[in-house]
């Protein structure tokens, strides 16, 4: 079936993404249920617009349990006045909304993790649903795409901005330009463990300058942590010419990393108790064992040890303190 063969989404968005001036509503998104036969879910979403110019689509919660993106977006829908605007921002600081309140990555109703089901249908589940209408509706209406992700409950990341290597040489050198000038402590080369489905891909396969970041972890936030997702809005807002003002200097540079291969994943091949032997940001060399997994149904049974496959610096891990087999333990990058 072709695009224009699809349905139309379900979802009506209470603002006109055309009209100048500032507008607060939802996505309303159809749900009959058990608790509400008519009801809907009503999906937060703001739209600044002042006259002519680029469009920044700006979305936090894709995962339901990653709080930078969504402390940075409400603050800006808050604030942001259309004076200070030349072109559009849509603001969506709950993407998957279901997953948001309930804090979990993916959606309660049906399971649905935002970023593996693109490009969505406009026939399926909730989750399914709101991809799609972001596929047709919200995509094709923007020049740059920041999405906003943190570790969440399972993982913890050195604060960094990413963009991917891509086929068109163009938008990556933009791409890359934009996640240097969000300027986190570090700025990533990204690649993906499997990048079928998400949201990243659906934006630049239509061409979108897109950027994403990793901000943190654990299922929370911290001072720093959302401190520098208000700053790298706005700095991406002023680089892209649609937030009014200076290109203000950034205090420090970033530190470019890279991820040059799969060799950057450690994954665990049993269960257990995890015992880190680095920290975030220090300096690995390849078969430096980084964290050991003690058996937890025994004593006197010897731990097993994960090792780093490449020379790096340890850039994100596992959060919670027990792991299963197949959890990815720890990522390492390269500095470039
Ligand atoms: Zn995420």
């Amino acid at each position: 079936m072709t695009v224009s063969e699809l349905r139309p989404s379900a979802i009506s968005p209470t603002v006109d993404f055309s009209i100048n001036g500032v507008q607060h509503g939802f996505l309303r998104l159809p749900y009959s249920r058990d608790d509400s036969a008519w009801g809907s879910v009503m999906i937060p979403v703001t739209v600044v617009k002042n006259g002519d110019g680029p469009t920044a689509l700006l979305t936090g919660g894709n995962h339901g349990d990653e709080y930078e993106g969504p402390i940075a977006l409400f603050d800006l829908a808050r604030t942001l006045k259309a004076e200070d605007v030349a072109g559009r921002v849509i603001i969506l600081p709950a993407m998957n909304y279901p997953a948001f309140v309930s804090g979990t990555r993916t959606s309660p109703i049906d399971k649905g993790n935002m970023n593996r089901s693109f490009p969505g249908r406009p026939d399926g589940t909730v989750t399914q649903k709101i991809a799609d209408y972001f596929q047709r509706e919200l995509l094709p209406l923007a020049d740059i795409v920041l999405d906003f992700h943190s570790g969440g409950k399972t993982l913890d990341f050195l604060p960094f901005c990413a963009a991917h290597i891509l086929p068109d040489k163009e938008q990556e050198a933009r791409s890359f330009e934009l996640v240097d000038a969000f300027c986190a402590p570090y700025s990533m080369k990204m690649l993906e463990i499997d990048a079928v489905g998400m949201y990243d891909s659906a934006a630049e396969e239509m061409g979108k300058i897109f950027i994403t970041t990793e901000l943190g972890g654990g299922g929370t936030a911290t001072a720093k942590s959302a401190g520098i997702a208000k700053q790298g809005v706005a700095n991406v807002l002023r680089k892209a010419g649609i937030l009014k003002g200076e290109d203000r200097p950034t205090a420090g540079r970033t530190q470019w990393l890279d991820m040059p291969d799969g060799n950057c994943f450690s994954f665990a091949e049993e269960g257990g108790l995890i015992e880190p032997l680095v920290d975030m940001g220090e300096g690995v060399v390849a078969d430096q064992v980084v964290a050991r997994i003690h058996p937890i149904g025994k004593t006197g049974a010897a731990p097993t040890d994960v090792c780093a496959k490449m020379d790096g610096i340890l850039c994100a891990r596992h959060f919670p303190g027990l792991v299963k087999a197949g959890d990815c333990v720890a990522v390492v990058a390269v500095a470039v």
